[in-house]
């Protein structure tokens, strides 16, 4: 059997990313492992799967845009994901890791001081309110496994620059989220500009990248407070 070693090297190789990045995305997968011990970070804890579920999956965005030297807020990034493996392997990017729960942000800075990621930016907060002082500041936002797309899309698209994008990282069967949200993404400013499957390298696990162009500003009626948005989706 081939070591997890091997199959990230493989997998960026496959993805045409800089496998020389392979032991700095280990030492995240180790320190996210160590630290799965006493807080709730991961459901995942076999090595093998942390490489591909994970780091293979999150590195699949880069290989569908290009963030080099971009501003990108990772929206829910959770431990990280897919922020970190994007900070990682695109080191000119310019990340903020957003999350609501504070002990992640806390595990995200440890991550960063370890790994010597410098200018990644770890931030404690909603997104909702967030969103208020940086309303169309990032070239980019992602997010993966946070919410439904019609809600994801208000807590995202407000903080992206008219032109850039929201990369959303969701299943093959969003076809019916991705229909229910059409109406949502145009009152927020956005467009679906492409939809692509891919299959994570190694495996037969196949995810999607949902590309959402910004094509023309939030209305300041957006984002509302979390309550009203749970309660009244935007349909
Ligand atoms: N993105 C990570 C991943 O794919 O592994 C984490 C997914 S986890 C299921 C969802 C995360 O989103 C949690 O860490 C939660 O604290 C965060 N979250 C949910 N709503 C949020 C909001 N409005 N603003 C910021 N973070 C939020």
């Amino acid at each position: 059997m081939r070591s997890t070693t091997e199959l990230l090297q493989q997998g960026l190789q496959t993805y045409g990313l800089d496998v020389g990045k392979t032991d700095q995305l280990l030492t995240f997968a180790e320190l996210l492992l160590e630290k799965n011990q006493v807080m709730n970070l991961t459901a995942i804890t076999d090595p093998v799967d942390v490489a591909q579920l994970h780091l293979l999956d999150c590195a699949a965005v880069l290989t569908m845009a290009d963030l080099k030297g971009k501003s990108v807020i990772d929206v829910g990034t959770g431990a990280g994901f897919p922020g970190m493996p994007l900070q990682i392997l695109e080191p000119t990017a310019k990340l903020t890791l957003l999350d609501s729960l504070n002990k992640r942000i806390g595990f995200l800075q440890e991550v960063c001081d370890t790994l010597g990621l410098h200018t990644t930016r770890c931030v404690h907060g909603r997104a909702e309110e967030y969103a208020r002082n940086h309303r169309e500041k990032f070239d980019y936002a992602t997010s993966r496994a946070v919410a439904a797309l019609n809600v994801l899309c208000e807590l995202a698209l407000p903080m992206v620059k008219v032109g850039g994008a929201f990369l959303a990282m969701k299943s093959v069967d969003c076809d019916e989220e991705l229909r229910q949200a059409k109406s949502a993404i145009a009152q927020l400013g956005g467009s679906v500009e492409a939809v692509r499957d891919y299959t994570i390298p190694g495996t037969d696990v196949r995810h999607r990248l949902v590309i959402i162009r910004k094509v023309k500003p939030t209305p300041v009626t957006f984002p509302r407070a979390f309550a009203r948005i749970k309660k009244n989706p935007l349909i």
